[in-house]
């Protein structure tokens, strides 16, 4: 048997949480802390120093011997610098454990290696982390040492955001205030605070390190540039659910310790869909919490696994092929006083605030569908989307049977009088008890699913922050509210307007829903007949976050600046230009030195068996057949490494930013593609001994 893990006991044993808190701080400065929390008062920096200290020694209790400004910079990872808690040696050569509020509140990394989309100039290099405290810091044991990690957000000299969670605080300012003037149409007066809760669901792929390790493609690019399919693939769904190997169940155990030892509530895991694919979700927290939750979880896969000598592939196409990668963002809005304003109850047609709030994110999703489509674009997520596995391209929203009953019932006959019930669900077996059912099936391809009390946006890429995607939720929502506050509250008769307001709404952005095939080609037709945008890559997605529509709308909650939004625009450029030259570059470098010196030495004995054969007087024509055919791929091969070479080199001569990524796009991409295929064939028919490294069906079902 494994080690007993005592889950009750471990969990959050390393944040310094509420408990903490209101153990180790004197009473007034936890008021504070708490109101600053609320952000109804700022910290004041005797305060902090307060704080600082007793986190200081709590994190020294734990084994720390450093802290970091722990922040989310634009690379849609997390960044770090260490510092020691140590002064200046004093006379007698010892040295003293200090951590000032100063150092708390304030960070400065040099920020001049982490992308700024031009928002600042090297000569301006100076950045600044600010301390988060609405997310609690922890601290974080490897085999490193451990640390306290202050979760913090990270802007420039002049103020601009350069990271992910300044706009998501900006973004729940915005939601916030909105959600409490819809509430208060309604005559709540009693909720102080609405926040957005978030549940990410995690899928990623795990395979063992010394074959990854013979991947070159897998170290450069996280995916891999070639491969054949293995005679299995995933036909049989036979991993789906599937009983959980050990040496996964290892390494899961180990996670979820780490995980819940820093307080983040792993709750779920499974197999996936594809061979070697796991999925991850946490029970959900508050939208900020729940984005640093899973930047942790990240990181926490990739560093258990490498323990387990396993590696965690979280690219969202690590396979041709086979099944990518995504997140799950579950997102509703809850009050502080803990009423979810997604909530339908039983009955929805007689549940109005549902129903405007419903109104309102059909609004906000299909006036916004080019930004939610925008925030969930990263590199690797061009694999998936619209590919047939992962939610299609095309931004819709998924209601079920009952709410599209009750939204169609107010559009036709202007008013709805009932909403169909679940019925029981007849398991048959005298012994099995009947089940209630869910008023809705669930729908697995639409990108925006209502899921009975939230939404589900299925389309954000494994790799990715899940914080673009709630910067846009959240916003585009505020904005509805706005708008909708904006008249409701000038209205004589309230319910008579709340009424319309509802059916107006359900009627001008029906031509969002869509409950039907995602996948289908026929959605495609009918999504274009109701002039839904269909964004087929991130090079065609950026240019919505400019789009006047957005600068518009971002700027009037003062979640970004023009230039923020700008600089944003050119890093995503930028990211992928970088991302396919890397590809590119490594294919180029797979190609030449391993795979075509493998496949001469084959042709090579080849030959010699053909000579042999021959020369024993017996028929040869079958070596020969398969000496053409290896030596036909093989000169596609070259021919295409030439290419492919020639297109790469070209790329630097092009102006960075959108012209460059449109070409990377364009043309290394489909150089690419030429170079992968007679490789793959060759894969097929040259002898294993040969091949240079580890195929699909090593990777994917020898973990
Ligand atoms: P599934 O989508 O597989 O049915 P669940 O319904 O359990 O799984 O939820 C998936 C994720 O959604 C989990 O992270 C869960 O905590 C989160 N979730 C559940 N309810 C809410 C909610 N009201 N708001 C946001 N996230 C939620
Ligand atoms: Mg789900």
């Amino acid at each position: 048997m494994s080690e007993k893990i005592n889950v009750a006991e471990i969990f959050g044993e390393n944040v310094f949480n509420d408990t903490v808190m209101k153990e180790r701080l004197p009473k007034n400065v936890y008021k504070n802390l708490k109101l600053a929390m609320k952000g109804e008062k700022e910290l004041q920096l005797a305060d902090a120093d307060v704080i600082a200290n007793e986190m200081k020694d709590w994190a020294i209790e734990k084994g720390a011997t450093h802290y970091t400004h722990w922040f989310q910079p634009l690379t849609g990872s997390t960044a770090e610098k260490h510092d020691s808690f140590i002064s200046a040696p004093n006379e007698n050569g010892k040295v003293l454990m200090e951590f000032s509020g100063k150092e708390l509140i304030k960070g400065e990394p040099d920020a001049s290696s982490f992308p700024s989309g031009g928002l600042r100039a090297t000569f301006e290099a100076r950045g600044y982390t600010a301390w988060d405290c609405t997310s609690p810091a922890f601290v974080r044991e490897d085999a490193t040492g451990a640390t306290l990690c202050i979760p913090t957000a990270f802007c420039s000299y002049t103020g601009e955001a350069l990271d992910q969670k300044t706009p998501l605080l900006r973004s729940m300012d915005a939601i916030n205030e909105q959600s409490l003037r819809i509430l208060k149409l309604f005559g709540n007066t009693t909720s102080k605070k609405v926040t957005p809760s978030v549940g990410a669901e995690q899928e990623y792929f795990i395979v063992d390190r010394d074959k990854y390790l013979q991947r070159k493609d897998l170290i450069f690019s996280g995916r891999t540039l070639f491969g054949a399919m293995p005679p299995k693939g995933q036909e049989l769904d036979d991993h789906y659910f599937g009983a959980i190997r050990e040496r996964i169940g290892a390494f899961m155990k180990d996670v979820n310790k780490e995980l819940w030892k820093m307080g983040v509530s792993a709750k779920t895991q499974h197999n996936e869909v594809a061979p070697a694919q796991h999925e991850l979700a946490p029970i959900y927290a508050q939208c900020n919490t729940a984005t640093d939750n899973n930047q942790l979880t990240m990181e926490v896969l990739k560093k258990v696994a490498y323990r387990h000598n396993l590696v965690c592939l979280l690219h969202e196409k690590p396979f041709a092929g086979v099944n990518g990668s995504g997140k799950h963002n579950n997102w509703s809005i809850t009050t502080d006083d803990g009423i979810n304003l997604l909530d339908p109850g039983k009955t929805p047609h007689e549940n109005i605030q549902f129903l405007l709030v419903l109104g309102a994110v059909m609004k906000a999703v299909d006036t916004h569908a080019d930004l939610l489509r925008e925030s969930a674009s990263d590199v690797g997520n061009d694999h998936r989307l619209g590919a047939n596995e992962a939610p299609p391209a095309i931004i819709s929203m998924f209601l079920g049977e009952q709410l599209e009953d009750v939204v169609m019932q107010l559009i036709d006959k202007g008013d709805a009088t009932n909403s169909i019930q679940k019925g029981k669900l007849k398991t048959g077996a005298s012994t099995l008890p009947d089940l209630n059912k869910d008023a809705t099936d669930r729908n697995r391809t639409s990108p925006f699913a209502f899921t009975g009390n939230k939404f589900e946006f299925r389309m954000v890429g494994s790799s990715d922050s899940i914080a673009p995607a709630n910067v846009v939720l959240n916003t585009i929502v505020a904005e509805s509210f706005r708008e909708i506050a904006d008249e409701l509250e000038k209205a004589d008769n309230f319910d008579m307007a709340c009424h319309d307001m509802i059916k107006k709404l359900f009627t001008e952005h029906h031509r969002i829903v869509f409950n039907g095939n995602g996948y289908s080609d026929e959605w495609v037709e009918e999504a274009e007949r109701r002039g839904l945008p269909n964004i087929k890559s991130m090079v065609d997605a950026v240019p919505a976050l400019t789009a006047p529509k957005a600068i518009k709308l971002f700027e009037s909650f003062g979640v970004f600046t023009e230039s923020e939004l700008r600089s944003r625009a050119e890093i995503k450029y930028e990211a992928y230009a970088k991302a396919i030259n890397i590809e590119a570059k490594s294919m180029i470098d797979i190609a030449s030195k391993h795979i075509i010196p493998a496949v001469v030495s084959y042709t090579t004995e080849l030959a010699n068996s053909v000579i042999a054969v021959s020369e024993a007087g017996v028929d040869s024509s079958t070596q020969k057949e398969l000496l053409d055919e290896v030596t036909k791929y093989l000169k596609e091969m070259k021919a295409a490494l030439k290419k492919l070479t020639e297109v790469t080199e070209k790329a630097s001569d092009i102006t960075e930013g959108k012209e460059q990524a449109t070409y990377f796009r364009d043309v290394v991409k489909v150089a690419m593609d030429e170079l992968r295929a007679p490789a793959d064939e060759l894969e097929m028919i040259v002898d294993k001994e040969f091949w240079p490294f580890p195929s699909y069906g090593d990777l994917l079902f020898e973990v």
